[in-house]
């Protein structure tokens, strides 16, 4: 067996591997958006905020409630805001921010916003640091030497608007934008924290999930490793999640199978040895004593080493069908056949070969497609069953019933049948119910194996009812067809 153990990590590597990963990006995220992005983000609101807010001044210019609406803008979005027209004398006028910058402007300023707005297409906007307010020039370029980027910025921004009069006015808002370096520098040290604890509790949870998941998996595989030695009494003990139980539970039945397909197999070599040694044994012995005394020449001593030749070869036959069917190397040869006709031509030869009372109940002959050869083969072995274990009265009935599509054949006998707990067993390969049985000595145990293996493969139902003391019933079923001569019948009546 191939181990890889350097090759592929353990699932407690893994786990803990997969943790460190996800941290990690976690918290990469957290500083690119937190720290890096922060300032940008945070801009980029501020500016879009502002322009916001002029549109919505803009909407509501003829409105009734404009100074409402400034009032609520200014409040809202700290935003100081003045409606003038084009000779800078003020319509409307809300502060939010102290010292602000437009109210610090005197009307002539005011008309030369207006017409640097008028100029630059309708709307002006325009960011610098708030210490050069005093000298203010809007004109942008003494203002660029100034800028820093730890001081409170200031913007500002102006949009032209027509009145339903006619009128054009001038929205001027300002707002502020803080300097977001200290806010940083404190996530800065929180991300730190977090990071730290993230990896503690990555490492706790790595370890607990291992224990958790790994611990039972270890124990698992090195349990599977004795299994493999062929140590069937293994115990396999699972844990944790449910799929590592149902795993366990899975390992333990597997177990179970294989020691009891090894215990059979042991079995079988017991029953095959004595089962062949038995006939062996007469033949020799019956053919030795008809050689040398010539009186011993008798027709039942043929009788016995024929039927024990006969014995021989069912058992070789059944050994080998069995392992063909197993194998899968036997083909199945579907076509549609009578079966009814197929039950009598068999039960034909027994009646001729023995002293038993079969009885076969049909009313009407019913088709199926199916291989004839080994539904047959069903047939044979259940009634073979049937005459081996019936009762004194050495009766055996058949009984052919047709229901839903389906025709159902049930072989009964009046023996000692079989107990409750042993009515699964007794499918299996070379299970016999009771060994010391006289009649069970003249079986193989794989009967009904050979008759469950035919009936898997054409999709059968098949089944047992049992009585001790009463007799046995089996029976199987498989789908009816319409006779492939045109004839109609019925399938689905009680028949
Ligand atoms: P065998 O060749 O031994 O009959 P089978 O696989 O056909 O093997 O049957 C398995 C066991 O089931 C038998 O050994 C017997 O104990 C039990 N069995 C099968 N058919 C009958 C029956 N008709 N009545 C009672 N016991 C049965």
């Amino acid at each position: 067996m191939k181990h890889r153990e350097g090759s592929t990590p353990g699932v407690q590597w893994g786990l803990f591997g997969s943790f460190a990963i996800f941290t990690a990006v976690i918290l990469a995220l957290l500083w690119i958006f937190q720290v890096v992005l922060l300032d940008a983000f945070y801009k980029a609101i501020k500016v879009n905020e502002i322009k916001t807010s002029a549109h919505t001044i803009c909407n509501s210019i003829n409105s009734s409630t404009l100074q409402e609406d400034l009032q609520r803008i200014a409040l809202n979005n700290q935003i100081c805001c003045i409606v003038c027209d084009a000779q800078g004398n003020r319509l409307y006028s809300e502060s939010a921010v102290p010292n602000c910058v437009i109210h610090r402007l005197n009307n002539w300023d005011l008309a030369m916003v207006y017409t640097l707005t008028a100029r630059n297409g309708g709307s002006y906007f325009e960011r610098f640091p708030q210490e050069i307010r005093q000298s203010i020039t809007f004109l942008g370029e003494n203002t660029a030497v100034l800028r820093s980027q730890e001081a409170p910025e200031v913007m500002i921004f102006a949009q032209l608007v027509t009145r339903s009069d006619g009128k054009q006015l001038m929205v001027l808002l300002n707002s502020v934008i803080s300097p977001v370096g200290a806010t940083v520098e404190t996530l800065r040290y929180q991300l730190l924290t977090v990071s730290l604890i993230m990896v503690l509790l990555g490492l706790l949870l790595a370890y607990l999930l291992s224990r958790k998941i790994g611990r039972p998996i270890e124990s698992l595989n090195s349990a599977a490793k004795t299994l493999a030695k062929g140590d069937y009494e293994v115990h396999f003990e699972g844990g944790g999640y449910r799929e590592v139980c149902e795993l366990s539970d899975t390992l333990n039945y597997a177990a179970q199978e294989l020691s009891k397909t090894e215990r059979l197999q042991r079995d079988l070599v017991a029953n095959i040895s004595h089962d062949l040694r038995t006939p062996l044994t007469l033949i020799t012995g019956y053919a030795e004593v008809m050689r040398d005394l010539p009186g011993e020449n008798t027709p039942e001593n043929v009788q016995i080493i024929i039927d024990e030749a006969t014995r021989l070869t069912t058992l070789v036959n059944d050994v080998l069908d069995l392992s063909k069917l197993q194998a899968g190397v036997v083909p199945m040869e579907r076509e549609v056949f009578n079966l009814t006709e197929s039950v009598r031509s068999i039960l034909t030869r027994y009646t001729k070969l023995t002293d038993y009372h079969i009885v076969f109940y049909a009313a009407q002959d019913v088709f199926v497609d199916a291989d004839e050869l080994k539904i047959s083969q069903v047939v044979y072995n259940l009634a073979n069953n049937a005459l081996t274990y019936t009762g004194a009265d050495k009766s055996v009935t058949l009984r052919q019933s047709v229901l839903d599509g389906k025709v159902r054949i049930a072989v009964s006998d009046t023996g000692e049948g079989i107990p409750q707990e042993k009515l699964d067993d007794i499918w299996e390969r070379y299970y016999k119910v009771d060994k010391a049985h006289k009649r069970a000595q003249v079986g193989t145990g794989l009967g009904l194996a050979i008759v469950k293996m035919i009936l898997d493969m054409h999709g059968g139902e098949y089944g047992v009812q049992s009585q001790e003391g009463v007799g046995s019933t089996f029976w199987f079923e498989l789908d009816a067809v319409q006779p492939p001569d045109g004839r109609e019948l019925a399938l689905n009546s009680g028949a």
